[in-house]
């Protein structure tokens, strides 16, 4: 009974904070977003982040008749992020696993003129991690390192029964919980 109410209170509070994330839209160029959501030994980590960082040369001028074709390139830009190790660093001593990821990439403001050739990229990432006791820091280094012009990553979600909220920059790119 007790596992259930907990399972049910992490996947309640992870939908809220996901859905503020999105609701936030923060479709602002150099600000990702990461929530991180550890339960029991799963650990989930969404990282979304302007699609233009993926961009070669910052983020492109866009041909507006073009939008199919940019899609798909930025699909593809994407998916060849084949783990979420490529943004984020864990501890090895917590042994996590990934199990599955996921990439979507969506036009921000759905056909609204306004954000036209603006897309948000998004990777889903499911771990096991067997010694997930050992998962006390973390550290996006890694997405520092890749992005050019990644300025900051509001970070949030539950650890355990700890919510987690906060900021990281490239000088300051580990967090403890
Ligand atoms: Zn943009």
């Amino acid at each position: 009974m007790r596992h259930i109410s907990t399972a049910l209170a992490i996947t309640l509070v992870s939908g809220v904070v996901f859905a503020e994330q999105r609701h936030a839209g923060a479709h602002v160029h150099g600000l990702n977003h990461a929530t991180i959501v550890l339960e029991g030994n799963r650990l989930q980590i969404a990282y979304e982040f302007p699609a233009g960082q993926l961009a070669e040369h910052g983020h492109d001028e866009h041909k507006h008749d073009e939008h199919d074709d940019e899609e798909h390139e930025l699909s593809e830009k994407l998916e060849a992020i084949d783990s979420v190790f490529a943004m984020v660093r864990l501890p090895d001593n917590a042994q996590c696993k990934e199990m599955n990821v996921t990439h979507s990439v969506t036009q921000v403001g759905g056909n609204d003129k306004e954000h036209a050739g603006h897309y948000d990229a998004l990777i889903e990432s499911t771990l096991e991690c067997s010694a997930a006791n050992n998962l006390t820091n973390l550290s996006f280094a890694p997405a520092f390192e890749r992005f050019d012009d990644l300025e900051k990553i509001e970070v949030e979600g539950v650890i355990g029964s700890k919510a987690l909220s906060q900021t990281v920059t490239a000088t300051s790119a580990s967090l403890a919980f």
